[in-house]
């Protein structure tokens, strides 16, 4: 399991607090989950607003993600309570962030209570294309440069999870909302079984095994970055490709995953990618392809992986760089 690189700012190994004890009072639990389409915020949002409701509370759901093409910013306000008047979370006033993306999470900090806040987050990035002008592989992108160390000292508690990273593992990174899901289910008064039958309406079946054991990791993650002493590690970070070695390139794609969006054909700087008869991507010039990774970067499906196949200047094979950041 992968350890935490944010804990909380307050007393370590306390419990966390189950906040929607507040929901027993007058005043709404609010919860903000954001991210970019295709990443699954809304099924997050639908998956707790109907397990509020069926507990008998008044909920109020907002959502904002017709406007966002794939790949674009997502978010969604879950609000319940006893009676909820608003739809949408006034800054300041989330009780929990939940953030699908890095910088996604980074931009609505300013929505979290500064004294009590939750903050989950995925360390995965998305980075859009503005952020990706230099294609040179390995060349630094112009991407939120925050440590989760920087990050939390502006929350009362935080967790980074690499959830994309821990879903990969159990087969499919797609359940990398679910693992989120888990981990926010630790922070509300909702049991467990409650969590997993709410889910299953949500996922497709064909996925329900995998979601439910990517639901119990994020529960259990955060129950083990509780009793971990807090440490200060950034995002993990691609190893980049040392400028005196020769690498070759491999494209990883996945066919089931590609929603034929048409982002990386449109945005490859060397033109190498079009969508097949099935409108599926593929890599059409695999000569010109410079392993620059946009692809992989900007899919908002998981579908491509860059592989960077590193062969040192006396010609050995050294090292298989380039797997996802
Ligand atoms: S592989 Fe390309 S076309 Fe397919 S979903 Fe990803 S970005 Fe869109
Ligand atoms: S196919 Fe992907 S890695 Fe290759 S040049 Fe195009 S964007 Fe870069």
């Amino acid at each position: 399991m992968n350890a935490p690189t944010i804990s909380s700012k307050k007393q370590e190994g306390a419990q966390l607090q189950p906040t929607a004890a507040a929901a027993k009072a007058r005043e709404p639990m609010n919860v903000l989950i954001v991210g970019v389409g295709g990443q699954g915020v809304i099924m997050v949002s639908k998956a707790l607003a109907s397990l509020a409701q069926s507990k008998g509370f008044e909920v109020k759901q907002s959502e904002v993600h017709g406007m966002a093409k794939r790949g674009g910013s997502v978010f969604s306000h879950v609000r319940f309570g006893p009676q909820v008047w608003s739809p949408t979370i006034p800054k300041g006033e989330a009780d929990i962030l939940v953030a699908l993306e890095w910088a996604e999470g980074l931009r609505w900090l300013s929505y979290l209570k500064p004294d009590t806040g939750i903050f989950i987050c995925d360390t995965k990035r998305i980075v859009p294309p503005f952020a990706c002008l230099n294609r040179r592989p390995g060349a630094p992108l112009r991407y939120s440069r925050e440590t989760p160390a920087e990050v939390k000292a502006h929350v009362a508690e935080g967790y980074a999870i690499d959830a994309t990273d821990m879903a990969e593992k159990l087969g499919n990174e797609r359940a990398a909302n679910v693992v989120l899901i888990g981990a926010l289910s630790t922070a509300l008064a909702f049991s467990a079984d409650d969590w997993e039958k709410s889910l299953a309406e949500f996922v497709p079946k064909k996925t329900i095994a995998v979601n439910l054991e990517a639901f119990r990791l994020g529960r259990s993650w955060i129950e083990e970055a509780r009793t971990l002493t807090p440490e200060a590690e950034a995002p993990a970070a691609r190893t980049p490709v040392p400028a005196e070695m020769n690498y070759s390139v491999r494209l990883e794609i996945t066919p089931d995953w590609c929603k034929s969006c048409d982002i990386c054909v449109k945005l490859c700087p060397e033109r190498c990618l079009r969508l097949n008869e099935e409108r599926v991507v593929e890599l059409a010039q695999p000569e010109k392809c410079t392993g620059c990774r946009l692809c992989e970067l900007l899919c908002p499906d998981f579908a491509i992986r860059v592989h960077l196949d590193i062969v040192n200047v006396q010609g050995i094979a050294a090292a298989a760089a380039g797997s996802r950041a």
